[in-house]
């Protein structure tokens, strides 16, 4: 129909508009480059980037609770356990798949060639031990305040932590932490600049502590017959109005990526400082990236849903743009919902359950970028490796890939217990510093790829549960 046609040429408009801004953010930035801004230039100049990220954190939290809430409390508990279970397998999986191809593609490449005199340096990094991290993360699921888990959540923490753990590190690698991210970037900074212990700065949100208190509480709602009923509403019509604001915000991120775009490329290092082994290093990087985001989640998509890929993946493009422009996947959150429901049709069901998880534990990028980050650092050192240590590895990375936040950045940070692991120099992650912001947008978005296709795959795989629910609903079921 007439309608159905402006509907296609509005929503390309604006894939259209966002691949406009990616182009023109990168020819602005280039161009501006020689002029060698300072620091306050380059910040006034990528303002309205920062605003973009702001507008976009700001609805991420609202998101989170009301769609997951909302998500649990329309399915009975029969479905939401298959398809929780369903999201966990594919979680797992498509992590240690990309664990595995991120060690073989650095062991086949071998970026790192046991020396480290050329290499670039930046700073220091401060230890953390896994157990410490593993403690944290499961800790960080049952918050003691609600409302605090909201806000300075880390910082009351560590005041009231009765034991030493290496403050800095905790503070960035605990849980899924949406922050500010201006400041997350400070710590990281000062993190890795320098060996002074960081106090408790980051103005934290405890995501994953939502994330499990909304389930349940969600959960409990949908059991509870009329007396929820209101509660049922007003977090559905919470969720509706966050989303119509997402849609306003789509506006103008068009404008928010190229500026992103624009003031990275003016501020970035010089190219000439990255020597030959950080370059191979970068290449490695990618190419693991590609496969995995480009070969084989769409290889599996296809495998369990028998449905092309690239269509599915074409109506992400303003996500993965927004991953690229923004690197962090809970600020692209609400983007990545409104491709998912409006462009490909997945079910509310089913993105309101998996995507806020998603976005929070579910990292391949991350992962595979951990794993072989170590594995490269090892070569630099002439550390040989054994079985038992690349194993450790793959575990570790894994780990560490679901405790990052999906902030700017996070992976780096986490790597610290990947490298702890197995002896290897926490301080030798300064030595990938360099390129990390590049490499971080290409793993933020093979993450929100990871998350999206993992949609689509468990509402497919959960197709009977959710017409099975229609009709006891009493909804219209469409049938295939
Ligand atoms: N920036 C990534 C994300 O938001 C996390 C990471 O640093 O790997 O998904």
């Amino acid at each position: 129909t007439k309608e159905d046609v402006k509907s296609y040429l509005f929503r390309n408009a604006f894939v259209l508009l966002t691949v406009t801004a990616v182009i023109v953010g990168t020819i602005l930035g280039f161009t501006l480059r020689p002029y060698r801004m300072s620091y306050r230039e380059v910040k006034y100049f990528s303002f309205p980037g920062e605003l973009l990220m702001r507008m976009l954190q700001m609805l991420v939290l609202p998101l989170i609770i009301s769609s997951l809430v909302t998500g649990m409390a329309a399915l009975d508990s029969k479905a939401s356990g298959k398809m929780g279970m369903r999201a966990v397998v594919y979680y797992m999986t498509t992590t240690i798949i990309a664990v595995v191809i991120g060690i073989i593609i650095v062991i086949i490449i071998h970026p790192g060639k046991g020396t480290k005199e050329n290499m670039h340096r930046e700073g220091k990094v401060v230890r953390v031990t896994a157990a410490d991290a593993f403690l944290d993360l499961i800790r960080n699921m049952f918050p003691p305040n609600l409302v605090e888990a909201c806000f300075k959540q880390f910082k009351t923490n560590y005041e009231k932590r009765s034991f030493k753990v290496p403050i800095q590190a905790n503070e960035t690698l605990v849980g899924a932490v949406i922050n500010n991210v201006s400041e997350a970037m400070e710590t990281l900074t000062r993190i890795t600049e320098e060996l002074v212990p960081v106090p408790g700065s980051v103005n934290g949100v405890n995501a994953l502590g939502l994330v499990v208190f909304s389930m349940c509480f969600g959960f409990v709602i949908g059991n509870m017959k009329e007396q929820g009923q209101a509660l049922r509403e007003f977090f559905d019509s919470l969720n509706e109005a966050i989303m119509r604001l997402v849609a306003v915000i789509m506006w103008y991120a068009p404008v928010g990526i190229l500026f992103l775009i624009a003031g990275k490329i003016v501020e970035m290092e010089d190219m000439g400082v990255i020597g030959g082994q950080l370059a191979m290093y970068t290449v490695t990087v990618i190419v693991g990236l590609l496969i995995h985001a480009a070969i084989v989640l769409p290889l599996l998509y296809f495998l369990v849903t028998r449905k092309n890929p690239w269509v599915f993946i074409g109506g992400l493009l303003q996500a993965l743009i927004t991953a690229l422009g923004t690197s962090s996947s809970s600020a692209t959150l609400p983007i990545t919902f409104k491709c998912l429901e409006e462009n490909n049709g997945v079910d509310k069901r089913v993105t309101r359950f998996v995507l806020p998880v998603g976005a929070t534990i579910n990292m391949d990028g991350t992962a595979l970028y951990e794993a072989l980050a170590a594995i490269f650092i090892a070569q630099v050192n002439n550390f040989e490796l054994n079985f038992g240590q690349i194993i450790t590895i793959s575990i570790t990375a894994t780990a560490a890939s679901i405790g990052a936040a999906g902030i700017p950045q996070a992976g780096l940070v986490t790597m610290v217990i990947v490298l702890t692991s197995v002896g290897l120099p926490t301080d030798d992650i300064t030595l990938i510093i360099a390129v990390d912001w590049f490499l971080d947008r290409l793993r933020t978005t093979t993450n929100v790829l990871g998350d999206s296709l993992g949609a689509g795959i468990v509402e497919h795989l959960s197709r009977h549960e959710l017409k099975n629910r229609d009709v006891e609903m009493g909804n219209s079921v469409i049938e295939e």
